[in-house]
């Protein structure tokens, strides 16, 4: 019987100590997860999820993942002759192309990847030139390297999707 009392108590002080642990350390609040199917991104589905990983790499508040079978993605990935360019639906929906145009001209592929899923996370184009800034696109020279978006465009994104920021349709091309 003492035993018994024993045991009880001690699982009422766990069980307080429980309820303490959760209230004085919550979870961080899970990342909203974005599905992109690159079964359709043809020789760039390599690249295509580099550029995700740069993201997941790079932002707390949203991560990008292969789509699971028989689940419909937030974002669709093709190829084409063409430039590469995104149709943003919504914040986090639409679909982008992996434009051959600017691949045979020698821009970086990772590069490419990672500014086209910047327009799916709500980054519009800001042609500055510079290659520290993934958005500026084919402002910056083909040789930059950089597939890395910079500290302002990471805090952006970590904003769009702390919040359930709204976003309008629109359409980015690389070149124009
Ligand atoms: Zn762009």
């Amino acid at each position: 019987m003492l035993l018994r009392r024993l045991a009880a108590a001690v699982f009422a002080v766990l069980a307080v100590a429980g309820v303490q642990a959760v209230t004085t350390a919550p979870a961080a609040a899970a990342p909203r997860i974005l599905y992109y199917d690159a079964s359709q991104a043809q020789e760039f589905r390599a690249v295509v999820a580099q550029g995700a990983q740069i993201w997941n790499n790079s932002v707390t508040n949203v991560r990008l993942e292969p789509v699971p079978s028989g689940r419909t993605p937030n974002i669709r990935v093709y190829a084409d002759n063409g430039w590469p360019r995104a149709y943003t639906q919504s914040l986090g929906n639409g679909y982008w192309y992996m434009g051959r145009q600017a691949v045979n001209q020698g821009y970086y592929q990772p590069r490419i990847a990672a500014h086209e899923f910047g327009h799916l996370l709500g980054l519009p184009d800001r042609r500055t030139g510079l290659c520290t800034d993934l958005m500026s696109g084919s402002s910056a020279p083909v040789s930059c390297t950089n597939p890395n978006p910079n500290s302002t465009e990471r805090a952006t994104v970590n904003r769009n999707f702390a919040t359930a920021a709204a976003t309008e349709a629109r359409v980015f091309t690389w070149a124009g």
